[in-house]
């Protein structure tokens, strides 16, 4: 199974897709972590992608593009998850040339609708952990222990594309160069529009019930 995921920053795209993944036995492919991975191994990609990571601003499609073929390359022949990727038409445009030469497409797009108001709040309560990646928030998702990983101890941080300024360059972003994204899948693929103004389980409850019907038939 090849899914998309789509949705704004701070949709819950992450949570959902490690959910996903975890369940159907996908590969989860996120680009915004492969490129935290490259900045903090300090490789050529990662050094190129740093300054519009900082300003909220999108990683020109060529360099993506070239890096997620490769990640797509490497998932097993189950199929994998995308999560923040495609994220302009051109990309997807790209995406689903490279999976027709390889004779492979695209199954489902899943797309998580959240109001503007709602995601502000969301990104100014993420943490995560440097180490493991894991995800939680100050009022939604707790650790165990304050401030703390509950799989391996480290301390957990906020992303520094996460504070005010960066967020509303990031949502503005959303708006003008990704949700374009939406349209072009709704006129070539099966888009599943979910509600995502609830919690993560409530979500996850309305996401495994779409892909469920659509694995049995
Ligand atoms: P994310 O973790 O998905 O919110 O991504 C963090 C940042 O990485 C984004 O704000 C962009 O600067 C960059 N990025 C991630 N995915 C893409 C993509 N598909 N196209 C362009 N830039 C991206």
């Amino acid at each position: 199974m090849r899914i998309v995921l789509l949705g704004a920053p701070g949709a819950g795209k992450g949570t959902q897709c490690k959910r996903i993944a975890a369940k159907y036995g996908l590969m989860h492919l996120s680009s915004g972590d492969i490129l935290r991975q490259e900045r903090a191994a300090g490789s050529n990609l990662g050094k190129k992608a740093q300054s519009y990571m900082d300003a909220g601003e999108l990683v020109p499609d060529k360099i993506i593009v070239e890096m997620m073929a490769g990640a797509i390359k490497k998932a097993a022949d189950n199929g994998f998850v995308l999560d923040g990727f495609p994220r302009t038409v051109n990309q997807a445009v790209e995406l689903d040339k490279a999976l027709t030469l390889a004779g492979q497409k695209i199954n489902a797009v899943l797309n998580l609708e959240v109001n503007d108001q709602l995601i502000v709040r969301r990104m100014a309560g993420r943490r995560s952990c440097p180490k493991c990646g894991a995800v939680y928030h100050l009022e939604n998702l707790k650790p165990k222990v304050e401030g703390i990983c509950d799989n391996d101890g480290d301390k957990l941080v906020q992303r520094p594309d996460d504070n005010a300024k960066v967020v509303a360059n990031r949502l503005k972003t959303y708006h003008q160069q990704t949700e374009p994204v939406v349209a072009y899948y709704k006129n070539n693929n099966t888009v599943y529009d979910i509600n995502a103004n609830r919690t993560a389980d409530e979500v996850t409850a309305a996401i495994f019930e779409n892909l469920d019907a659509m694995v049995s038939v």
